[in-house]
């Protein structure tokens, strides 16, 4: 089947000890039966420890996180014993793919990279061209298309159209999509603190950043439109393709405006705006909300999701 990666996706390599927001903690790590199968095999002490690892609920397994939350096999230079001795074929799904996404459509597969791990976030925001959708190396093949997935392209297609005007400033870009009935009128980041402040919160400081950038929105400064397109367009690749499934057209090209400024509302009120604390705000914002199940869907429903 043809797979298209954005044109920053070779780019990327976990960056495993010298990461610094690891995505073996803070989270639940499913393991999927046929890892689960091969870790009940592995002969010794160490196939011991993996079984003793590991919580069977509800026919689905997953590790057993330690007191401060991270995986057991986590070691303390940051490195994963399960690869260091197994090797990368012994990775259960979530830990090979992350952190990977697909959207998968009849005849071809779209994949990129969260912006939950920091180092995604720094390919993805550091790229200089247009993150176009590029065929993946060594897929190849015919890309029929049905009805709803033309229009879904077309529709993707003016979106992006939009935000890839570099003649005119990010916000006007957005304010565009409004204007033009691509999404619904989604106004200020600062409009959504409320609803912002009542989604499920993962780090416990979330609410009290969203609360301090969110009450008096401060004017971003010049020089940041390059980065913060990366980060729309990524919202686009990442969340309209959902729209064939769900209808939502308009509501999740709305999501994209909302996610985009309220990362700008975000870096505005930094002291000291930098790649750096950009990246960091990425990461977080993308825990917070696009990893949680169940804040993209109220964010969606809050735009006027469920169009049909
Ligand atoms: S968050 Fe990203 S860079 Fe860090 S360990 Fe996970 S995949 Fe690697």
């Amino acid at each position: 089947m043809r797979e298209y990666v954005p044109v920053y996706y070779p780019r990327f390599r976990c960056t495993a000890s010298a990461c610094r927001h690891t995505c073996c903690a803070g989270w639940e790590i499913d393991i999927d039966g046929e890892t689960a199968a091969l870790y009940a095999s592995v002969p010794g002490p160490f196939g011991e420890e993996l079984r003793r690892s590991m919580a069977l609920a509800n026919g689905e397994a997953r590790f057993l996180m330690t007191g401060n939350g991270r995986c057991p096999f986590l070691d303390d230079t940051g490195l994963c014993r399960i690869y260091t001795r197994l090797g990368e074929e012994a990775l259960c799904q979530i830990c090979r793919d992350h952190p990977r996404y697909r959207n998968v459509f009849s005849s071809w597969v779209e994949e990129g990279l969260g912006m939950c791990c920091e180092e995604a976030a720094r390919v993805i925001l550091t790229e200089t061209e247009k993150a176009r959708l590029i065929p993946r190396e060594g897929t190849a093949g015919p890309r029929p298309k049905g009805r709803r997935e033309k229009a879904f392209l077309a529709f993707r297609d003016r979106v992006l159209a939009v935000l890839w005007d570099r003649a005119i400033p990010l916000e006007a870009r957005l304010s565009s999509l409004e204007a033009a009935g691509l999404c619904p009128f989604v106004g200020p980041a600062a409009a959504w603190r409320e609803r912002l402040l009542c989604l499920e919160a993962l780090e416990k400081d979330w609410r009290g950043l969203l609360e301090e950038r969110l009450g008096a929105e401060r004017p971003l400064p010049g020089g940041w439109d390059l980065p913060l397109e990366q980060a729309a367009v990524y919202f686009v690749t990442r969340h309209l393709p959902g729209a064939l499934e769900d209808g939502a057209f308009q509501a999740r090209c709305g999501l994209v405006v909302l996610l985009s400024r309220l990362l700008c509302a975000l870096l505005a009120g930094e002291d000291r705006p930098s790649l750096e604390r950009l990246t960091d705000l990425c990461r977080r914002l993308s825990t917070e909300i696009e990893y949680s199940d169940e804040n993209v869907p109220a964010l969606l429903e809050a735009l006027g999701g469920e169009e049909g």
